[in-house]
């Protein structure tokens, strides 16, 4: 078995795309990754709870796990409004964050490589190659794309159509360094997962790294809200100078009017989520949305992580699909004889994953969003992927 000649384009840079392109490239393979973003990407620090797929090629490169990520003990669910208990588990997950993750993929990866400012707009295959058109007039060309462009996928879109689905509410998150708020709330929320739940909407909130992995560590939350499509959504998606965003809006940009929603909402709330939904210097919203695809492989183009299929974040796992897609794709590469067959078999794999996820999330969310009973330690809403009958490509994960 030997690695691919063939020259690999990966247009995302983030996650999954990064990872794809570090064990191709540790494998021999040309690849370029073109990210649209005009400098190295910050995920504004929120929180990711570390699954072993997530994290597996940067322990395998020598990456500390402490270094990257906070433990926990225990799993808290209580009545966001009241405070009251409904029970504790104990857990042991440790919590990374976004910078964390992306910043030691970043760096092992290099900025040689690492096109910035390539926006892709466009793309054709033949039989041979795939051109890529970026929006600064420029074009590449590769003998494969690894589509990692995430939820809203240009690509996904050009070969497919499809487009993520609203699913009926959105996430503000925020993160508190140690001074923001007092020691009470700190040691309230530190060392645990914590639910807050309510008839409409839930919160959760658990520490983090501090910024480049050295500070001390900081309190991540989230709160959804359930909003219906149309004009209030439309009111709370429109930015301060009254553009209408798909995805997030940044602080920076947020509507006066909807940040003192946010506050107001968030007064009602039992005293450690209120301090912070109130004390969070930066928060931002965002829409939570699904997508699934029939196939992964398209020719000479191949979707991966949010890209092919985006789930909603409840079983904590969203990344750790990515990079299992990634990981197992460049196996593939490297370690087939018989590409096209093994191209057909990781897709099979990858697609029942992805799509078994996606539904655990959406049970998971029909309870969380809508006052449904979320018994503390239910196996059937344990964070994680899904186990898959499908065989690896390669090897046994
Ligand atoms: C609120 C929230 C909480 C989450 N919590 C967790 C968690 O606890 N654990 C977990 O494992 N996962 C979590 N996830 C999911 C995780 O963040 C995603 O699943 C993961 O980031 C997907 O990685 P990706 O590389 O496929 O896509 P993304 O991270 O979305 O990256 C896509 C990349 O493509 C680039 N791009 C987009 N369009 C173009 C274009 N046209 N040309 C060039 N580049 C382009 C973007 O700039 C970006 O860099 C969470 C997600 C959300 C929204």
């Amino acid at each position: 078995m030997s690695p691919t000649t063939e020259r690999i384009a990966v247009v995302g840079g983030s996650i999954s795309g990064l990872t794809a392109a570090l064990m191709l490239r540790d494998a021999g393979v040309e690849v370029d990754v073109y990210e649209r973003s005009p400098q190295p990407l910050s995920g504004f620090g929120t929180g990711i709870v570390v699954q072993p797929e997530l994290v597996r090629y940067l322990l395998e490169q020598g990456v500390e796990l402490d270094s990257i990520s906070v433990p926990s003990s225990s799993m808290e669910y209580v009545d966001a409004l009241t405070g009251e208990s409904f029970g504790s588990v104990p857990a042991d997950w440790r919590f990374t964050s976004y910078d964390s993750i992306y910043g030691a993929l970043y760096e092992l990866f290099g900025p040689e490589r690492y096109h910035t400012s390539k926006c892709l707009v466009g793309l054709n295959q033949d039989s041979d190659a795939v051109q890529l058109r970026f929006s600064d007039g420029t074009q590449a060309e590769a003998n494969w794309l690894i589509a990692a462009d995430g939820g809203a996928s240009v690509v996904r879109k050009r070969l497919l159509g499809i487009e993520p689905k609203y699913a009926g509410y959105v996430t503000w998150r925020g993160v508190l360094q140690p001074g923001e708020v007092s020691d009470d709330v700190w040691n309230y929320f530190n060392d645990k997962f914590t639910y807050g739940l309510l008839n409409d909407g839930h919160l959760i909130a658990y520490p983090i790294p501090g910024r480049e992995n050295s500070e001390s560590p900081r309190l991540n939350f989230q709160w959804y809200w359930n909003v219906p499509e149309g004009a209030d959504l439309d009111e709370l998606m429109t930015d301060v100078r009254g553009i209408r965003l798909p995805t997030s809006v940044h602080n920076n940009s947020l509507n006066p009017h909807n940040l003192r929603q946010f506050h107001s909402k968030g007064e009602r709330l039992f005293a450690p989520f209120r301090d912070l939904v109130l004390k969070a210097s930066s928060p931002f919203v965002t829409v939570v949305a699904d997508a699934t695809v029939e196939r992964m492989v398209h020719g000479r183009v191949l979707l991966i992580g949010d890209a092919a299929v985006t789930p909603r974040p409840h079983a904590a796992a969203g990344g750790a699909k990515a990079c299992d897609d990634a990981r197992t794709l460049a196996e593939v590469f490297t370690e087939n004889d018989n590409l096209q067959e093994s191209l057909q078999r990781w897709e099979t794999r990858q697609l029942q994953q992805g799509n078994a996820y996606l539904q655990k999330v959406k049970r998971m969310a029909s309870r969380l969003q809508h006052g449904g009973s979320f018994e503390p330690g239910n196996p059937d809403f344990a964070f994680g992927l899904p186990a898959v009958d499908e065989p690896s490509v390669v090897k046994n994960f």
